[in-house]
């Protein structure tokens, strides 16, 4: 399949119809999805129905900037009448009465709403091995993990089974599934795209973003999914721009005199050698074309993972107390029974990952130990942001690895949850921060792996990181 912007062009042309790309969408879905798993829910019937309506629309003239063309949207975001899982067997007969804000935007554009692809359940991972459907495959890196939570998102653009999805990212689950599965992700500033119909598990952290085959692409996405909407408390009123536009117009002649900065704190020993070497390759890359490259420091780094498992972890213990087995899909059968009710759906309908995680957030915010882990966190979250507010009086934008080492096997981090945790060091300081992050490929390992770049630019600045990404894009396709 081609990229979301040719489809449009192609569409615009009359060189094809909605029809005939959602016919030839599912005919590949349903040719590769036994294997590959990325999706949990295929809609056939609602995307035909969603293809003529955009053909019609074209016909009259009304074609939204998304106009007939088929986009997944990850299995924590709510679409009306079609179910939503979270991953999860808590949520395996939730039908919901409404549609999320994003969701709701996309239709408005005309998009094609292909079918829910899979994560971790409620989030939380970064392997996608904690669905409760079963493992996805990576199409860039057979054998191994697509990274997670959006896993399954990632999968399905890189397969071409959809033109661009949705997926959110509370600590690295948009960039680091973007960065191993070799396609571009961005996760939004903080109160850029609205939550309001979005799973939650860590609400101060939680972002929904593009994931994309190209920086157009993701910027056009961005476009219809961002601002500021009511139902949101955290909604921003700051105002979207025409980003694919100023992507569209970007050259790599851009890069000249901006600073990038290379925090020290990223390179550090864990890394894989074949990761370093495309980053600081690509960062060489932009020193070419004019940008001049400066060393900082974000010294609260070392402390990220730490602050972040406490955070999210409180959070989502307080997120997911809703889950009492009565609701969202779940009926009570015998009211004199409620109290087993609960004690058996959460037994039954949470995995391993979400029960350790609601057991750390309740013991972090339990009295006599809320001082030592929750409030503390919170403060290492301030010194954390206040690493950034420092480094952006310097530089323009950040460059980083997306994840320190490429996909890895199956199981390669089962045994030990912490070990997994520290597959997301790079991408978590980010959603502290509240900043905008975009992963997008810069190599691949011997293994023929993809290896992500990671750009990061101060708040509401996702412009910036956008223009500088498709910069890179050009040098690197050269
Ligand atoms: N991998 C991280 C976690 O397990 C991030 C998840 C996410 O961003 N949703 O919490």
């Amino acid at each position: 399949m081609n990229t979301l912007r040719h489809l449009l062009h192609d569409l615009d042309r009359g060189h094809t119809s909605a029809a005939h790309l959602t016919e030839a969408t599912l005919q590949a879905i349903h040719a590769q999805n036994p294997h590959l798993n990325a999706y949990i829910t295929v809609d056939d019937e609602g995307a035909r129905a969603q293809a003529l309506q955009a053909d019609q629309d074209r016909a009259n003239g009304q074609a939204g900037p998304l106009c007939g063309v088929p986009i997944a949207v990850k299995d924590i975001i709510l679409t009306r009448g079609l179910r939503t899982t979270a991953a999860s067997r808590m949520l395996a007969n939730f039908i919901p009465p409404y549609d999320a804000t994003v969701v709701e935007r996309l239709r408005q554009a005309g998009a094609v709403i292909i079918g829910k692809a899979s994560c971790d359940a409620f989030a939380m991972g970064s392997s996608n091995e904690h669905s409760a459907f079963g493992p996805v495959q990576n199409p860039a890196a057979p054998g191994c993990i697509p990274g997670g939570s959006s896993g399954g998102s990632a999968a399905a653009v890189a397969a071409h089974l959809c033109a661009a999805a949705l997926g959110t990212d509370t600590g690295g689950s948009i960039r680091q599934p973007a960065s191993h599965c070799g396609i571009v992700g961005l996760k939004p500033t903080y109160g850029r795209v609205s939550r309001f119909g979005v799973v939650a598990f860590a609400s101060s952290l939680d972002q929904v973003g593009p994931m994309a085959r190209t920086t157009w692409d993701a910027a056009r996405l961005l476009e219809v999914i961002a601002g500021f909407d009511p139902r949101d408390s955290t909604s921003s009123n700051q105002p979207t721009e025409p980003w694919a536009q100023r992507v569209a117009q970007t050259t790599p002649d851009d890069l000249r005199g901006r600073r990038v900065g290379v925090p020290r704190q990223y390179f550090t020993d864990g890394i894989q050698p074949e990761v370093e070497a495309a980053v600081r390759a690509a960062i060489d890359h932009l020193q070419r074309a004019g940008a001049h490259i400066i060393d900082i420091d974000l010294p609260h780094t070392p402390h990220a993972v730490a602050a972040y498992y406490l955070l999210c972890t409180a959070e989502a213990s307080s997120n997911l107390a809703r889950y009492d087995g009565m609701r969202y899909g779940h009926r009570a059968d015998d009211a004199d029974d409620l109290h087993d009710t609960y004690a058996r759906s959460r037994a039954q309908g949470f995995g391993a990952e979400v029960k350790r995680r609601i057991i750390l957030g309740t013991y972090a915010l339990s009295t006599g130990y809320y001082d030592a882990y929750y409030l503390r966190a919170q403060k290492v979250r301030t010194l954390i942001r206040q690493d950034f507010e420092r480094a952006f009086q310097q530089v323009d934008l950040i460059a980083t690895p997306t994840a320190p080492t490429t996909a890895f096997p199956f199981g390669a981090h089962q045994t030990d949850p912490l070990s997994m945790y520290l597959s997301d060091i790079f991408t978590i300081s980010c959603n502290l921060a509240g900043l905008p992050g975009l992963s997008l490929p810069c190599g691949q390992d011997k293994q023929a792996r993809p290896i992500g770049l990671q750009l990061l630019a101060p708040w509401f600045h996702e412009g910036d990181l956008l223009a500088a990404a498709a910069a890179y894009e050009q040098l690197r396709d050269a």
